[in-house]
């Protein structure tokens, strides 16, 4: 693949632009970071398992009538996708309590949150990316509240097709990272990833609170095994039809 013009290089991904203005090229890297980038290191293999999730899971939600940036996979490490304003606003959805809910509310690890928790963060790294508020939403003018409806909709519904294709891998999907983009229309779909790196995902086969671990965690706590990790997701995921 000849590249273009590099646009953007972020944490995980580069982003080039195409001969086509309505399609960027994204590039998946093996960089890992964690805690606002205070943690750095490498996943061997990390960027061709995200890509190749990501695609299979866009590719699937699609078919559920989710819209998504997808266009195709040139390589085992590149997505196309469709050229799109990306929101700036980090939507995350919860079933189970983990990470950030329980350090900052309490709420012991594993709590079911049924209806499940939506929740807005602000996507700016200089600010360690706040929680939001749907006031300070407003007061920052990221979405228009039509606009914040419809991110919380769209996301718990991708929760609803996400959770039952993860249920039939035998992996509970306890919570996930959404990024939505403004197409040419002002319609919103799916862009960013879904992967191992974005999601909170326990192996139902281990009840052992670290050996259930199959994401990002293992890298964030140390826990060993991370490719091997990521990569049965893979298998597991590349198992399902789409
Ligand atoms: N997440 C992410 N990118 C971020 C922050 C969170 O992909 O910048 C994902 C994270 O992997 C988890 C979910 O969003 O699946 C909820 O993360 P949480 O708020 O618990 O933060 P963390 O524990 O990662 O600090």
């Amino acid at each position: 693949m000849s590249y273009e013009q590099k646009l953007y290089e972020g944490k995980a991904k580069i982003l080039y632009a195409t001969e086509d203005l309505n399609v960027l090229l994204t590039f998946f890297k093996d960089d890992a970071t964690a805690f606002n980038a205070q943690k750095r290191g490498t996943i061997v293999g990390k960027g061709e398992i995200n890509c190749k999730m990501s695609s299979h899971l866009f590719q699937m939600l699609e078919a559920q009538g989710v819209p998504t940036h997808f266009v195709d996979c040139p390589s085992a490490n590149e997505m196309r996708v469709r050229a799109v304003k990306i929101v700036p606003i980090e939507v995350v959805v919860r079933n189970l309590a983990a990470g950030s809910l329980c350090k900052q509310t309490g709420l012991a690890q594993g709590t079911e949150l049924n209806p499940p928790l939506v929740e807005f963060y602000y996507k700016n790294d200089d600010l360690g990316d706040p929680l939001l508020t749907e006031d300070r939403l407003r007061v920052m003018q990221l979405a228009t509240p039509d606009q914040v409806a419809e991110l919380r909709s769209l996301a718990l519904r991708i929760n609803e097709v996400l959770s039952a294709f993860f249920q039939n891998c035998g992996i509970t999907l306890v919570d996930f990272k959404l990024e939505f983009g403004v197409d040419g229309s002002d319609r919103l779909i799916l862009a960013d990833e879904i992967s191992p790196d974005t999601c909170r995902l326990w192996n139902q086969e281990e009840s052992d609170p670290d050996k259930r671990v199959m994401d990002k965690d293992r890298f964030r706590r140390d826990l060993g095994d991370v490719e091997a990790a990521y990569q049965r997701v893979l298998d597991r995921v590349l198992a399902q039809p789409i």
